[in-house]
């Protein structure tokens, strides 16, 4: 789990956000002014710990990046999933695992190679995409899933 710390354009507070709340609709702990996450935004660093209560409480659906920091494709495709978690705001959220530290989701997920994308809806997987993807494919797909 990571975080985020954006300040606050009306009282400069600087707000630290946990990522798995970057979803929702947020203010200033200060002076709750709405606070902007679209050029904020990253995609949520889940784990073994955290990942089944993430799903099933997201209202979005979910892409999942498996991949692993010793991967040169998954170091490829990081940054259009960081352009991604952006541009879908409010549509997909965009999550990833390090499959290194999270033997459990790996395992049960039966995740064969890095980098995997699994896309979630309402909690169950819909549509896993094993290899580095085509970007302009990837992103039809999210059009897709994000309806
Ligand atoms: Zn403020």
């Amino acid at each position: 789990m990571g975080s985020i710390t954006i300040k606050c354009p009306a009282c400069e507070t600087k707000n630290k956000i946990s990522d798995i709340k970057q979803h929702l609709h947020l203010r200033c702990g200060k002076c709750r002014q709405s606070l902007d996450m679209r050029s904020h935004v990253v995609p949520v660093d889940l784990g073994d710990a955290s990942m089944d209560a993430f799903l099933q409480v997201a209202n979005l659906p979910v892409l999942v990046d498996f991949y692993s920091p010793t991967c040169g494709p998954c170091a490829r495709l990081s940054p259009l999933l960081d352009s991604f978690a952006r541009q879908f705001l409010g549509r997909i959220i965009v999550a990833k695992v390090d499959t290194s530290k999270n033997p459990g989701c790996s395992a049960h997920f039966q995740i064969r190679g890095v980098p995997t994308l699994i896309f979630f809806k309402n909690g169950r997987a819909v549509e896993q995409i094993l290899g580095l993807p085509d970007a302009n494919q990837l992103k039809v797909k999210m059009e897709y899933f994000a309806g």
